[in-house]
């Protein structure tokens, strides 16, 4: 039948069936990593992991990045790990690693200072500051990534539980979706203490409609996904999708409007004064300029990424042949229920925003 060939709707398939009849067509797609050389082993289980749930039937190529060059050593154990994959392996330029011109290091110093004090978790790195303004604001523009329209972000150390038996690509190609999460949660407020209001602040200059009721207090009924941020107060949730996992769209970020948002939260130097995490920093902007329908949930993808876990639900028939860790130990905790999720809230804002929808 015509979806046998096409790997674009989510289907548990045997594997002699895909052998059977490979899939046909690819997204210009790639895998991508950030990763530094001492991460090696955590990357060779993330990649031996992806490789033997997904990608040997599907021979994505991955793309390696680093801040430093990769040793010899790395390189070589990646291709060994995924003998038939084609790699790539990229240096950042300097450019998009470093301080701008703007900004205030001895202030920047101060900051981290306090936040240390305040026990908030990287708060006093440098490295993870410039790590998260690189995943904001200029992995998409590397240019071992210019060919390709769609990513999936892949940690050092991450964990997939079940098949992954079609194309996430193609799946979402064909609905329309542009951002593909697995996990939302509330972000840790002393690393971004101003972020709301800057983002308030830009959506004024700029004229975007944010508002979730009209002028005459009825519901507005624009798809816009961000009031899914906002808390009764019209503040900040902080809820968001968690970017270690992201299946997304690269002309998202290239277009104009998300470079002159990153510009202008660049501009108050506070990815270095604060700690903004480019999780919040995507999640926001796709609340700007996304739809709730371009965004995709990937319930049936298992997924472990440190303490945090999410495996599809038994009720759900997601699964495709799971193998999730059942038992007592922390890897065993899913996170949804957990009061740092914001999962319920989701699916509320999911079934409240397809109310107006025709
Ligand atoms: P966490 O997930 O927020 O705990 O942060 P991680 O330490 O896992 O870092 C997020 C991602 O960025 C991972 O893929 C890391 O390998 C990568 N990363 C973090 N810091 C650096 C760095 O200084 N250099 C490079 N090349 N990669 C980094
Ligand atoms: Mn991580």
């Amino acid at each position: 039948s015509a979806w046998f060939n096409e790997y674009d709707e989510r289907l548990c398939l045997p594997q002699e069936a895909i052998e059977a009849k490979p899939p046909q067509r690819k997204a210009s797609a790639a895998f991508v990593m950030l990763v530094r050389n001492k991460e090696q082993d955590a990357m060779l289980g993330s990649i031996r992991n992806l490789e033997s749930r997904f990608n040997k039937n599907f021979n994505y190529p991955y793309v390696f990045l680093n801040d430093e060059p990769f040793t010899d050593d790395f390189k070589v154990a990646m291709q060994a790990a995924a003998p038939r994959a084609q790699m790539e392996f990229g240096l950042i330029p300097v450019a998009h690693w470093s301080y701008p011109p703007w900004v205030n290091q001895t202030y920047a110093a101060e900051r981290r200072a306090w936040m240390k004090s305040e026990w908030v978790l990287y708060g006093d790195s440098e490295s993870y500051r410039h790590m998260c303004r690189f995943n904001s604001g200029f992995f998409f523009r590397h240019h071992l990534l210019e060919s390709y329209d769609w990513y999936w972000r892949v940690e050092p150390g991450v964990q997939f539980y079940c098949d992954i038996t079609y194309d996430p690509f193609l799946f979402m190609e064909k609905h329309h979706k542009s951002y593909g999460f697995v996990i939302t949660l509330v972000e840790i407020p002393q690393t971004i203490p101003s972020l709301w209001q800057t983002v308030l602040d830009y959506a004024q200059s700029r004229e975007i409609d944010i508002s979730t009721k009209t002028a005459d207090g009825v519901e507005n009924n624009n798809r816009l996904l961000f009031p899914y941020f906002m808390d009764s107060n019209g503040g900040y949730n902080r809820c968001h999708f968690w970017s270690n996992f992201e299946i997304a769209s690269l002309k998202l970020w290239r277009d104009a409007r998300y470079i002159d948002f990153f510009d202008y939260l660049d501009r108050t130097g506070n990815f270095f004064y604060e700690r903004w995490g480019d999780a919040p920093v995507h999640s926001l902007a796709a609340g700007l300029f996304l739809d709730t329908d371009e965004i995709h949930y990937f319930e049936d993808i298992a997924y472990q990424h440190d303490w945090y876990r999410h495996c599809p639900s038994e009720e759900s028939k997601l699964g495709c042949r799971c193998n999730c860790p059942v038992g007592d130990d922390d890897k065993s905790l899913d996170f949804d229920p957990t009061p740092d999720s914001c999962l319920f809230m989701w699916r509320d804002w999911v079934k409240k925003s397809s109310k107006g929808k025709t």
